[in-house]
């Protein structure tokens, strides 16, 4: 059974009005995989904008959440808030955010749940430092973070997972394909023992971490990857190459 491509774009805190526009129009004129999924997300002030300027097909994602509906949460955005806006997706548990944050498993899974109770899809990211793939805990800590998931969540059809090595995000340094592959085998199998069959045989498992249009080919090869999430590389025009990566 195929699992439709993803790539989501992750612009992160970057880009103005003019800059996004830009952004947006290269995707609205750019002939683009039409059996790949594209999600852009843009910082939390273009989401209207991004949602208004691009064309049907493309959808948007919010870069994060808070939990709860609505309420004396100053800085913060609900899911509902984001379906009200016509947002359909969000990003959560992004490193970034785990590490400069200190976002935990539990509040992402909280997060995942309030996304997901609200008809949000979540592109759930997970992924470890350095100092843990050195010390051979890989495995281990992204099977910990999805399994705060897990506890919270049983249907997982509108979850993407999104492994990024935090060794790789930004850094320029991609995960070799045998490497990624091997985590993203990894992850299927802990969705078949942990979840569902169906949870390990459906859900988009998306490699994160410097992928430019000249690694996207090869990594799109591989058996367990079903697209990326794309930060620096998004912004750019050859974004269109990484989409159209499986073509
Ligand atoms: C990201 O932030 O999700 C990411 C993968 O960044 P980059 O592509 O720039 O490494």
């Amino acid at each position: 059974m195929g699992r439709q491509f993803f790539v989501g774009g992750n612009f992160k805190m970057n880009g103005t009005v003019k800059s996004i526009k830009e952004i947006l129009d290269n995707l609205n004129n750019a002939k683009l995989d039409s059996n790949t999924e594209v999600v852009v997300a843009p910082p939390s002030l273009y989401l209207l904008l991004a949602r208004e300027h691009l064309r049907k097909g493309l959808e948007v994602a919010a870069q994060n959440i808070f939990d709860k509906p609505s309420g004396a949460f100053t800085g913060e955005i609900s899911a509902d808030q984001l379906k009200d806006s016509g947002i359909t997706w969000t990003i959560l548990g992004h490193s970034e955010r785990r590490v400069i944050l200190q976002e935990d498993d539990q509040f992402v899974a909280s997060k995942t749940k309030a996304a997901l109770d609200s008809g949000l899809g979540v592109i759930l990211c997970c992924g470890e430092s350095l100092e843990q793939r050195e010390a051979g805990k890989t495995i281990e800590v992204v099977t910990r973070q999805l399994k705060a998931v897990a506890d919270k969540v049983k249907d997982w059809s509108k979850v993407v997972v999104a492994y990024e090595p935090i060794w790789a995000i930004g850094t320029g340094k991609v995960a070799t394909t045998e490497q990624a592959q091997e985590v993203h085998k990894a992850i299927r199998e802990w969705l078949k023992k942990e979840v569902s069959d169906e949870a390990a045989e459906k859900t988009r498992i998306l490699y994160g971490g410097s992928v430019t249009e000249k690694n996207c080919k090869e990594l799109a090869k591989q058996a367990d990857i079903d697209g990326f999430l794309v930060g620096g590389a998004s912004l750019k025009p050859a974004f269109v190459d990484i989409i159209n990566a499986n073509e």
